[in-house]
């Protein structure tokens, strides 16, 4: 029989409620064998995810200050969804355990620790609600800093999860480095862990349960009436991902994509919608692009010295001094005699004099200027590439609404066209793109 790996996200497991929701989807279809949880989510926006207050908890408790605050929200929580669900659980006595040791020696309880035990307890919780079998994440899982998961570990996974009829939960978010010890993966790192699990034991699907029916063409927040996208490929995903689109962790693909194995973005509350597909081919369509995403918050180096271009190695000793101040670098498109780099603001606002100094001693440009408070949109599609025409449209829509574009990259790939303008103009250009190519 073919397997699903299903993740649940924070807002799917946020109270008993919930849980219910997602027995009831488990039941919906026998191939859903495999559950990866994360921590338990918000249950309005005024409210924390829990992972927010374990690490308020352990930031606290290292200072070895008062950390009830934080630690009876989690307390609470979990001992509400518990009694809720008319479980019998060991939640309680885990739960002291933990606050005991925070108090008496919190040195040596590492944040990654604290942190795991979100997804820890949830997973806890979810097994015995389910009548599931219960795995832990550590020392199954285990990776190197990019997050690899090593070939001794690959088979591990196949072998703890090898009997095709159990139900099976699994904590997300966390694992172990090859050394050992208990790491987290980045914040949103379940997404990774479904991933890791969909690879490892050759499922059919992985299935994402979220709080939203897939992947929207924009954000609602800047385009209210945004459609939402059925299919899309892992490549446009990747794009989309890294320009802004919220939606799955972008180390979680990767996994999928060497065994082409599709991800559904799914919604808890609304089981029935069919989501959006992220799969290994662009779909066939008429359609010219996929989506539209972006962000705010970028800086721009432009650099001039004429003969820049006879000048070799110009361009790496530029980079490598923005790698020495450890600001993180996105685009460079380049003149003849002058190059622009953007470069994330937030990285740059601490060292900026520092790097114009040194890029003026080691580089001795003509010129240099940093303009900031720019932002990058990315128009992604496949239905790009062979479309004659479809540049000068986006950059009339543009026009039109008097868009300055102050920065324009196109990948050679044509999936993907990048442009940088003002922040002001942000919400302006997304929407004036979307209204060109969508409606
Ligand atoms: N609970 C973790 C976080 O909030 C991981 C996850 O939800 O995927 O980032």
């Amino acid at each position: 029989m073919a397997r699903i790996v299903c993740k649940f996200g924070g807002s799917s497991a946020a109270d008993s409620v919930q849980f219910r929701k997602v027995k009831c989807i488990l039941e919906g279809n026998p191939e859903r064998k495999i559950v990866v949880v994360s921590a338990p989510g918000k249950r309005n926006p005024q409210e924390a995810k829990l992972t927010d207050l374990f690490y308020s908890s352990h930031d606290l408790a290292s200072k070895k200050l008062d950390f009830s605050e934080p630690w009876n929200l989690i307390k609470e929580r979990y001992l509400e969804i518990t009694k809720d669900l008319s479980l019998r659980s060991t939640i309680r006595e885990e739960l002291n355990k933990l606050e005991e040791s925070m108090r008496e020696n919190s040195s040596e309880l590492t944040i990654d620790f604290l942190a795991s035990r979100g997804e820890y307890l949830c997973a806890k919780i979810m097994s015995d609600f389910l009548g599931a079998k219960f795995i832990d994440a550590y020392p199954l899982i285990q990776f190197d800093s990019q997050y690899n998961i090593t070939p001794q570990s690959q088979k591990n996974i196949a072998a703890a999860f090898s009997d095709m009829n159990s139900l099976y939960v699994i904590p997300g978010f966390y694992g172990s480095d090859v050394e050992g010890n208990l790491k987290t993966f980045p914040r949103g790192g379940s997404d990774i862990t479904g991933g890791i699990l969909a690879n490892a034991c050759n499922c059919a699907l992985y299935e994402n349960w979220t709080d939203v029916s897939g992947l929207l063409m924009a954000d609602p927040r800047i385009v209210k009436d945004a459609h939402s996208i059925n299919y899309v490929s892992y490549r446009e995903i990747r794009e989309l991902a890294y320009s802004g689109a919220n939606v799955l962790h972008d180390d979680s693909i990767a996994p999928c994509r060497i065994k082409n194995i599709p991800i559904n973005i799914k919604n808890t509350n609304n089981p029935g919608d069919p989501g959006t597909i992220i799969g290994p081919t662009p779909e066939n369509t008429s359609r010219v692009i996929t989506g539209i995403a972006g962000r705010k918050e970028f800086s721009m180096f432009y650099i001039e010295k004429s003969m820049m271009n006879k000048e070799k190695g110009f361009g790496r000793k530029v980079l490598a001094i923005l790698e020495e101040y450890g600001v993180s670098y996105e685009l460079s498109p380049c003149g003849i005699d002058s190059m622009n780099v953007v470069v994330d603001s937030k990285s740059l606002h601490r060292v900026e004099s520092e790097v114009c100094k040194e890029i003026e001693h080691k580089m001795q440009p003509n010129k240099i200027k940093i303009f900031n408070n720019l932002a990058l949109i990315a128009t992604v599609g496949h239905g790009m590439v062979n479309q004659i025409g479809t540049a000068s449209r986006l950059f009339d829509a543009l026009a039109k609404e008097k868009i300055n574009v102050r920065i324009i990259d196109q990948g050679s790939s044509e999936i993907n066209i990048i442009i940088g303008v003002n922040e002001v103009d942000f919400e302006k250009a997304i929407t004036a793109i979307y209204r060109e190519f969508v409606d």
